[in-house]
């Protein structure tokens, strides 16, 4: 049986290359041959054990790559493209898919996300996709993998903070921490229209990336009180709209203390631990602010949509791509990655 390298969760601290198969297509599957991939925030969740998947599972879910096989029942694609998914590869057919809940595939929390964490990911020279025909969008020649490399997870998830933060034209709006999803979620409000955008960070290399992702004002918790600063700006009204993307309860509560009452929160953070919210951010519950969370969108039409603001050049994200390995220093990148070293952004991993 052919063999492929492959990065696969060995225990807590150790993701190591290893030799697998190269995997067998079912009649709704693709067979892709990565060309570059990723590791995300949420792989670092996991090589910590702070996610819990199985030993021997490949890691990674952010796959660019060529059609080496097409399932026997998938329809409308061929050998030889280049094609990406989402980092949640829905069924398209059950209750929550038919509800419009992509991500929620088969009514579990986050169900529709299978790559790396209940199925063999793509930090590998193949990967499976599963559920192809409702997954699979054509890459045009004209846009490179770099360009495309946020678009499965970073970019549909950061844009989803600011689409499901409601954004009107105008708003003033806050972004909690300018990580990679952050960074993504502050171009989305730049797109939506938002007149003021204040994008909030302790790292001065992610401040300045917020700068050129279209955030007016980026600013450093440890050195301004956020709360007061907005409320400043804002002739004390507080912002509209506020979007948390870190996942810690001091940043949901500076997301609830910033903004006016009737405002929308958008959270697309993970949370680890229970979560309080402050008595005063939430007006004791009669501020009619609107919580919301959301969990990265996927399928073929949010993946076109997102390859035509990158082909168009609405966005470019080519320039949070900040380091190149190969798939077998993928160790090496782990470490780079996870301890947020070098200014580093994003990753590219190349088998
Ligand atoms: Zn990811
Ligand atoms: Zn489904």
């Amino acid at each position: 049986m052919p063999k492929m390298k492959a990065a696969v969760f060995a225990e807590v601290g150790r993701i190591v290359i290893d030799d697998k198969p190269i995997p067998d297509v079912g009649p709704t599957d693709a067979l892709v041959r990565i060309t570059t991939t990723t590791i995300c925030g949420t792989d670092i969740h996991i090589l910590k054990g702070e996610y819990p998947v199985a030993k021997g599972l490949t890691i990674g879910h952010e796959p660019i790559g060529i059609l080496e096989k097409v399932g026997s029942q998938v329809r409308g694609y061929k050998e030889g493209q280049r094609v990406l998914c989402a980092a949640t590869t829905p069924c398209g057919q059950c209750t929550s898919c038919m509800m419009g809940q992509h991500s929620q595939c088969g009514g579990k929390a986050a169900g529709g996300w299978m790559l790396g964490n209940y199925l063999d990911g793509c930090q590998a020279e193949y990967f499976i996709m599963p559920n192809a025909q409702a997954n699979m969008a054509i890459i045009p020649d004209s846009v490179t993998d770099e360009e495309l490399l946020l678009v499965p997870d970073i970019v549909s998830t950061g844009f989803s903070a600011a689409e499901q933060g409601n954004i009107k034209i105008g708003d003033t709006v806050v972004i909690y921490a300018q990580g990679p999803i952050g960074l993504c979620a502050t171009a989305g409000a730049r797109l939506l229209g938002a007149g003021l955008i204040i994008a909030v960070d302790p790292v001065a290399e992610r401040r300045e990336k917020a700068l050129l992702m279209g955030a007016d004002l980026a600013l450093d918790p440890r050195q301004t009180d956020i709360v007061s600063e907005v409320m400043r700006l804002t002739n004390g009204a507080g912002a509209d709209v506020a979007l948390e993307c870190l996942g810690l309860t001091e940043t949901l509560a500076g997301c609830l203390a910033c903004t006016r009452p009737g405002a929308t929160i958008s959270s697309v953070g993970i949370y680890s631990k229970d979560v309080l919210l402050p008595l005063d951010g939430f007006g004791a519950g009669l501020a009619n602010k609107r919580i919301v969370t959301s969990t990265c969108p996927g399928g073929k039409d949010r993946m076109a949509r997102l390859i035509k603001i990158i082909e168009n050049g609405r966005v470019k994200f080519g320039s949070l791509v900040t380091h190149h390995f190969r798939l077998d220093e993928i160790e090496a990148a782990y470490n780079l990655f996870g301890s947020q070293a070098d200014g580093v952004i994003k990753v590219a991993i190349k088998p």
